[in-house]
């Protein structure tokens, strides 16, 4: 008889099961020379992105017996998803990607620890959960969400396997942990291309071509090499190569690639953070008490201002958080209101709560002194 998959706690009853001569689902990858099952059920993995490669990644990771995933989305199931998705059925459209996925891996696995976060990485996962993580992996699908995975990696020193797909094949990169001078996915990019970050990795000029052709082999072919790669990194094997091209033709080879001397990606945060007893739970007066009057605490993403009238001064919906793209007339004189963004913690309001302005879980976050001296401080878990 096969009992259930084991995650983290009952690595030890898989064990003794093991020892009293029950037969349990990890015993025959325990043959393999070198697997270390313990070292997997002890990881945190953190996965951004849960599309297509993101849902076999989670698949394989779980199914491996890696311990706990967090996984970060902020877009919902569509109907071209589910051609590419053991996670997502039909059943689950519209539903918010991570939180579809983590259901379908606790069915699958259901001693497994997974946390869903639906919101965007910098939102979604904090720099503290990034550096304390045992690995990172991304499978998101623009420049500009590798890039931004890739630079809070590289800020608190995180090992990063980031994959990519193309239409026939697709590539993995292993960016090792504390190794600020070796060359990364941006050293590969040209400036004109790190400045433009939207477009797909894949095709660095716009296209209005439509969708992106993709298909579930190319997922599961780079999803497979992101996984091996994972795998041997958290069982103590880091990968030797930094970029492996994947070919569906049959040819898979890495790629030799050197650091650019001009890419902005290698200053890691070298200040130890202080700890604070806030979270993104604690609204803003609550966290302004930790710091001196003087103390300016930053986001790193702007959040936008109540809206005001610069023309007859008056505030039309003070309690409103007003998207930034929304356009809004002013119901006194009609002048046009603009929406006003900051990252000074100081100009939110004193009962709003951190997260609500996009602050991640266990952020870690800049603080500018009078002097303008930089330092950085951590969120508690809450
Ligand atoms: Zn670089
Ligand atoms: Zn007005």
């Amino acid at each position: 008889m096969i009992d259930g998959l084991p995650g983290r706690e009952s690595v030890a009853t898989d064990m003794a099961d093991g020892l009293r001569g029950r037969e349990s689902a990890y015993d025959r990858q325990r043959l393999i020379p070198g697997w270390d099952q313990d070292r997997l059920a002890a990881a945190t993995v953190v996965v951004a992105g849960v599309g297509a490669v993101g849902n076999e990644i989670a698949k394989n990771l779980a199914l491996a017996g890696v311990g706990r995933l967090i996984l970060c989305d902020p877009d919902a199931v569509s109907v071209t998803n589910l051609s590419r998705t053991v996670l997502f059925t039909p059943g689950d459209l519209h539903g918010p990607k991570a939180e579809v996925a983590a259901e379908s891996l606790r069915r699958l696995v259901p001693t497994l620890q997974v946390e869903p976060r639906i919101a965007p990485l910098i939102s979604g996962v904090g720099l503290g959960e990034l550096a304390d993580a045992a690995l990172v992996i991304g499978a998101v699908d623009t420049i500009r969400a590798r890039m931004q995975l890739l630079g809070r990696c590289a800020l608190v020193g995180a090992a990063l396997v980031d994959s990519g797909t193309q239409p026939w094949g697709g590539e993995v990169r292993f960016r090792p942990p504390d190794q600020p001078d070796e060359p990364c996915y941006a050293c590969t990019l040209t400036e004109h291309q790190r400045s433009h970050s939207d477009l797909p990795w894949s095709c660095f000029e716009p296209r209005d071509t439509g969708p992106e052709p993709a298909s579930i082999a190319a997922a599961a072919l780079v999803g497979a090499w992101t996984t091996t790669a994972a795998l041997e990194f958290l069982m103590g094997r880091p990968p030797a190569w930094r970029l492996l091209s994947i070919e569906l033709t049959g040819r898979t080879s890495p790629v030799q690639i050197s650091r650019n001397p001009s890419c902005p990606y290698h200053h890691p945060w070298t200040d130890h953070p202080s700890p604070l007893a806030s979270s993104a739970d604690t609204t803003v007066a609550e966290l302004l008490t930790e710091f001196a009057p003087e103390d300016e605490p930053e986001t790193w993403t702007d959040f936008p201002l109540p809206l005001f009238c610069r023309v007859c001064g008056l505030y039309p919906q003070l309690a409103d958080r007003p998207d930034r793209d929304h356009v809004q007339l002013c119901a006194r004189c009609g002048a046009l209101l603009r929406s006003v963004t900051s990252v000074r913690l100081r100009d939110a309001g004193s009962d709003i709560r951190l997260r609500e302005l996009g602050v991640a879980p266990e952020e870690i976050l800049p603080v500018r002194g009078a002097q303008g001296e930089r330092r950085c401080v951590r969120l508690s878990r809450g």
